[in-house]
């Protein structure tokens, strides 16, 4: 597809053309990310885009997708190029103050879900509010109370909720690390900061490069957030949990010691892949 190419592009052309296009360059789940970006471009649903597949494109609308092809393959993740990312089937506005809503962190919400609506639940560290609205919309708690120390990210956690219609909600800008609480919850969620400093390096560019610093490490270990959470299990109602996303294998027994000597209860649940990815703290 050059510049000079005054040929006719319509949806499925665009479709076939760029699933080779981004194969060639290593981006797995090509077609879905196709998808994503004509259907943002032409503010069409993934089926619509099949049902009027022989549409052809505007000019404005093919330099739009010309960039965003040019975008995906310098690397920048889709969400951050549309501009939304989706969390448990839904749509979250998304921007370079936040982390991207991973689909490994749904887990946090099954498990709520198995153990049975609650009445208070706190976030700590809430980023585009994917969890705390989620919690909300799936009617798993009453209401919640979502923190984070990036005023950014708050204010679109903000734009996520009333996007979503969800009032029982309220931020708070706050440093888990530093300043007081004084409630207490039936359940506290985080998807903290995990990755240690040593690591980051040895990440995808994708996150690397584009998820805000602050929302992927602590600045040392990965674990500082989990003793933290172990030095607060004041926190707690009488038997309530907490549900922490953590980074993995590596980070188990570093975990039972932190939470054990604290004289906690772990459970860890893995996730689809059969990662650790949840510790429940009793
Ligand atoms: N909850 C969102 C999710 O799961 O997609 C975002 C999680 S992101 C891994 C971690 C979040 O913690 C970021 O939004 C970051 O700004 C926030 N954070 C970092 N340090 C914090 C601190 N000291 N106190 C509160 N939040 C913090
Ligand atoms: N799960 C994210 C990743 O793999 C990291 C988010 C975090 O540190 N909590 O990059």
């Amino acid at each position: 597809m050059t510049a000079a190419d005054s040929k006719i592009w319509r949806i499925i052309d665009l479709i076939k053309w760029g699933e080779d296009y981004f194969k060639s360059h290593n981006i797995p789940n090509a077609r879905r990310e196709l998808e994503w970006f004509l259907g943002n471009i032409l503010d069409l649903k993934r089926i619509d885009l099949y049902l009027q597949f022989e549409q052809p494109l505007s000019q404005a609308e093919l330099d739009t997708f010309r960039s965003f092809v040019l975008r995906r393959i310098k690397g920048e993740p889709f969400q951050h190029i549309i501009g939304i990312a989706p969390f448990y089937g839904r749509d979250f506005k998304v921007t370079e103050s936040v982390l991207v809503p991973r689909p490994e962190t749904e887990l946090i919400i099954e498990i709520l879900k198995k153990n049975g609506r609650v009445g208070s639940v706190l976030e700590i560290g809430t980023g585009s509010g994917c969890i705390a609205v989620t919690v909300l919309l799936e009617n798993l708690a009453d209401r919640v109370i979502a923190t984070d120390v990036s005023k950014s990210a708050l204010a679109i956690a903000r734009e996520n909720a009333e996007r979503h219609k969800v009032s029982q909600i309220s931020f708070r800008h706050h440093d888990f690390l530093q300043d007081d609480i004084s409630s207490t919850f039936d359940a506290v969620l985080s998807n903290p900061p995990y990755i240690g400093v040593s690591e980051l390096s040895g990440l995808q560019p994708e996150v690397r490069d584009h998820d805000p610093r602050q929302a992927l490490t602590d600045g040392a270990d990965g674990l500082t957030f989990y003793r933290q959470f172990a030095r607060r299990r004041a926190l707690l109602n009488e038997g309530g949990c907490m549900l922490l996303e953590i980074g993995g294998e590596h980070q188990v027994p570093a975990l039972e010691k932190i939470f054990q000597t604290a004289g906690l209860n772990l459970t860890i649940h893995n996730d689809l892949q059969g990662i650790p990815r949840v510790a429940e703290i009793r």
